[in-house]
């Protein structure tokens, strides 16, 4: 098999959740002959799914992607270990099911910080390094719900923020390509993982295949092989750029 991300140290926020979209990125670019490093809120479990893809070019690492300071020590921690990093993987994410008028303030901070706040952070921490190697790869995780508004799992700050990682994207993508690095964004559709998983019924599917011209919903594999072309030298020349992976959900 083509090695598409050999000696590469690729950083995957967020990559602990057990059947996360993380985890199987983390997974898939393992194959590919990365390092991977799975940064998450909690040391013992970025440290146990780290472990779980695989005994060796693997490290887990706590990382609370609201805090800068924690982002910074985590790729400090990857820097003193590997002395490079060249892939990060925007992933952590939170969702809350509300409408409107039931978002509090704090409901407000606490997905857009993540989502923004984590994005930002995390690429500071990363870009200074990525700009002295003269290369590297970021790739952000919004959401089919940037674009259509709305979702049954997000409320409406959920979509705000997803928005938002797309301009902020674009923003790092045009000041940071004289240094050969690439910024790139995904927006998956409806994904079967722990944020979804379990919580659709029947009948809430079959409504949801209706607007899915691919008839099916995704899984992490799906969302991990977009990645796997954002993050490879397979899209070299693209930079900016909005991959959705959502089954058509966006044409919607
Ligand atoms: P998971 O819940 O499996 O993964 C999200 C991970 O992020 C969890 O391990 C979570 O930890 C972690 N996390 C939460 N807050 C922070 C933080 N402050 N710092 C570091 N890590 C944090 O969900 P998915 O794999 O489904 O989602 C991955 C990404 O994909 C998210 O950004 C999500 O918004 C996006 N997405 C998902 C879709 C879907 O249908 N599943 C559709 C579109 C986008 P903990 O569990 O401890 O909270």
């Amino acid at each position: 098999m083509t090695q598409l991300l050999e000696n590469k140290v690729c950083i995957i926020t967020g990559g602990a959740g057990p059947r996360g979209i993380g985890k199987a990125t983390a997974r898939l670019f393992h194959e590919h002959g990365a390092t991977v490093v799975i940064a998450d809120l909690d040391a013992e479990k970025s440290r146990e799914a780290a472990a779980e893809v695989a005994a060796d070019r693997t490290m887990g690492v706590a990382c609370d992607v609201t805090d800068k300071a924690s982002c910074e020590a985590a790729v400090k921690a990857v820097m003193e270990r590997y002395g490079r990093v060249d892939v990060l993987i925007n992933n952590a994410g939170i969702t809350q099911p509300l409408k409107t008028l039931e978002i509090t303030p704090e409901n407000y901070e606490q997905v857009t910080d993540v989502s923004l706040r984590g994005m930002l952070y995390m690429s500071q921490s990363v870009l200074p390094h990525m700009a002295d190697q003269q290369g590297g790869a970021i790739v952000n995780t919004s959401s089919v719900s940037a674009q259509r508004g709305g979702g049954i799992f997000g409320g409406p700050h959920y979509s705000a923020a997803k928005a938002g990682m797309l301009g902020l994207a674009k923003a790092m993508a045009r000041e940071y390509g004289q240094y050969n690095i690439r910024i790139n964004s995904v927006t998956p559709g409806l994904i079967q993982t722990d944020i979804t998983g379990g919580k659709l019924t029947d009948e809430m599917k079959t409504q949801i295949l209706t607007g899915i011209p691919l008839n099916r919903l995704g899984d992490a594999q799906d969302v991990a092989k977009g990645f796997l072309f954002l993050a490879s030298d397979l899209s070299s020349y693209t930079t900016g750029a909005v991959l959705d992976i959502n089954g058509g959900m966006h044409m919607y």
